[in-house]
């Protein structure tokens, strides 16, 4: 399995590795019900940017992943994530692999019908913008 592809979510997954969909933050992944994962590595590191302890960051802003293992990020009653600032990210930059892989190293169905990502053609050799 290519690098450019799995998730968190979908590691079946296959995408068209000459597509790349350039975010136009339009917030739309922020909003959808479930879980944000957090990878134990990425907790310090989003602790420290908020200037809070781990353990002051895990009590303000996770919760349990719906399958027990693992922690997510909290999600408000309308669904959209704790750290969704009106239409900014609070932890923008050094938001979990969940959010920064979307929609490219991972989607899920239906994907393309809230997200107004660009899909933009791969040039060999050049890297793409990301989110
Ligand atoms: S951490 Fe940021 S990018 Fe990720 S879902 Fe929450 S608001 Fe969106």
């Amino acid at each position: 399995m290519s690098s450019l592809h799995g998730s968190p979510g979908n590691d079946h997954l296959q995408l068209d590795p000459g597509v790349f969909y350039v975010c136009q933050r339009c917030t739309a992944c922020c909003r959808w019900p479930g879980d944000v994962r957090l990878e134990e590595e990425e907790i310090p590191r989003i602790a420290t940017f908020l200037e809070l302890t781990e353990a002051e960051f895990i009590a303000r802003f996770t919760r349990l992943r719906t399958s027990r293992r693992g922690l997510s990020l909290i999600e408000r009653e309308n669904h959209e994530c704790i750290m969704l600032e009106g239409d900014a990210c609070r932890i923008h930059p050094v938001k979990p692999e969940q959010c920064a892989g979307f929609p490219n190293r991972w989607n899920f169905p239906g994907w393309r019908d809230i997200c107004h990502a660009i899909p933009v053609k791969v040039v060999r050799g050049s890297a793409a913008g990301t989110p």
